[in-house]
């Protein structure tokens, strides 16, 4: 009889850190029914319902357990998101280790796959002897970038968003400065340090897999790869997006759908900024301007307003987002669009054959949601990583039109208008729908039984099984 083997995953905290590495997870026991994964999760707060919601829904062989929630009052107040996620792991790493300790004393765990922000957890696998991996929720361009930042830190010396030249980064596509990721954009502040030391720990696991494939970033991977650049091995294992019994199907999400129904194939335009991404009041006025101007059927996930662009990515927003759209825009759009408070049905959304196109924060996990239905993209980047993986998009793959911002930061209504009649009834955007659909097929193959990226990860699940 085979054995079981036993991995253990430590995901970072909020809703869409866990879900990356629970399908990461459930893709691993169903191509390798032999596994057990055991989710070690670290949370800040209670837990949201969208994460207990999905856990629900696992199937046997994974299981989990909760951490004891981090206060809010013992993170770093002010401090940037990602400083907030990684010291709710560092505050976590006691409980972490007991519960290592307690599985690996009756249970012989082969491996430690943590995410991106959890990766102090890694330093428990020698004393359990356990092999350490990273699990990257996103693409090979940012990883390449994160390698590539200690060398850049040593050449350089003002910020990069006032370097003239796009910083080329091995085997990726150049990248203005002022489009890496947050953390990038103040080398003064802790984020950015954090980052750094964050990054030379990278290069100590025994392994780090992206979510992406060999089609979709062919150049960074192949990079990431090069022998004598002195990298952990990398693999490309996606892309891999949310499957299994869909949530959100409340009462709004069948409305959605129902509307969704009504619509002409191909004519709606679906906008939303993921999890927790919000627009300021300006902003929110410009955005519902604009689509009202562009006179194309559109379906808004409408988060209520704040300064602050990730404000709603870990705090629960109380205040009915509709109040604060532009007065008379219900009414006045009534027969154009459909608004929907706070949370959609994203895949469900995404797939339906109304749909042609999505106007998206570009979170990795939305668009690849996006690609592996053939729906081109407007990008709207607002943090982390978001502005890089616009452009791989639109300057890469040419999947995606990038609206322009004016001198204040703000994309204008008129701005908003055209680029959606771009998108929508264009030349451009017929080619991008075009270039999306091959993008799909490209995606779908990897992930097939004899795909890129399952070979890839069927190798790794030999060399696992070899070691039980
Ligand atoms: N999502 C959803 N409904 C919504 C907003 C988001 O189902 O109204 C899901 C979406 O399908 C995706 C995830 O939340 O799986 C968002 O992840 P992404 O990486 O795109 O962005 P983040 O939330 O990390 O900014």
């Amino acid at each position: 009889m085979e054995k079981t083997v036993h991995i253990a995953v430590v995901p970072g905290p909020g809703f869409s850190h866990l879900v990356p590495i629970l399908e990461f997870s459930k893709r691993l026991v169903q191509l390798h029914p032999h596994f057990h994964v055991k989710c070690i999760i670290p949370s800040f707060g209670s837990p949201p319902t969208s994460s207990k919601t999905i856990l629900e829904t696992l199937e046997s062989n994974i299981t989990y357990t909760f951490l004891p929630p981090v206060k809010p009052e013992d993170l770093p107040q002010g401090a940037a998101i990602e400083t907030q996620l990684q010291f709710t792991v560092t505050l976590s790493l006691p409980s972490i280790h007991q519960v290592l300790k307690s599985l690996t004393s009756t249970t012989p765990f082969v491996a430690l796959v943590t995410d991106s922000f959890a990766f102090e957890a890694l330093d428990f696998a020698q004393e359990f002897n356990m092999l350490s991996y990273i699990y990257f929720p996103t693409t090979a361009t940012t990883l390449s970038w994160y390698f590539y930042v200690s060398k850049l830190d040593k050449e350089t010396s003002c910020e990069y968003k006032d370097l003239k030249e796009p910083i080329v980064i091995p085997g990726c596509v150049p990248i203005h400065g002022m489009d890496l990721n947050n953390q990038a954009q103040d080398r003064s502040s802790q984020v950015y340090k954090l980052f750094l030391q964050r990054v030379q720990r990278f290069l100590f696991v025994d392994g780090i897999f992206v979510n992406s494939s060999l089609e979709l970033e062919r150049g960074p991977i192949a990079a990431l790869k090069e022998e004598g650049r002195g990298y952990p091995p990398v693999y490309p294992v996606g892309p891999i997006i949310q499957t299994g019994k869909r949530y959100g199907n409340d009462a709004k999400g069948f409305e959605c759908l129902a509307w969704l129904d009504k619509q002409q194939p191909g004519s709606v335009l679906y906008v939303s900024f993921g999890s927790g991404g919000t627009l300021s009041q300006e902003q929110m006025d410009e955005l519902a301007y604009g689509l009202e101007l562009s006179d194309h059927k559109f379906l808004w996930v409408v988060r209520a307003p704040s300064t602050l662009a990730s404000d709603a990515y870990l705090h629960a927003q109380n205040d009915d987002p509709l109040q604060f759209l532009p007065s008379g825009f219900l009414e006045r759009t009534k027969d154009q669009g459909m608004v929907i408070p706070s949370w959609a049905p994203q895949i469900q959304v995404l797939s339906h054959s109304s749909v042609g196109g999505f106007l998206t924060h570009c979170g990795w996990n939305s668009t690849l949601e996006s690609l592996l239905q053939g729906v081109p993209l407007i990008t709207w980047p607002l943090f982390a990583e978001q502005r890089m993986n616009a452009v791989l998009l639109c300057e890469g793959l040419k999947v995606g039109l990038r609206p322009r911002v004016n001198e204040n930061g703000l994309v204008e209504r008129v701005e908003v208008a055209e680029v959606i009649k771009c998108l929508m009834e264009g030349e451009e955007g017929g080619k991008m729908r075009k270039r999306m659909k091959e993008l799909k097929e490209a995606g779908t193959d990897a992930i097939k039984q004899d795909g890129s990226s399952t070979k890839t990860l069927s190798q790794l699940v030999l060399k696992w099984k070899n070691l039980v």
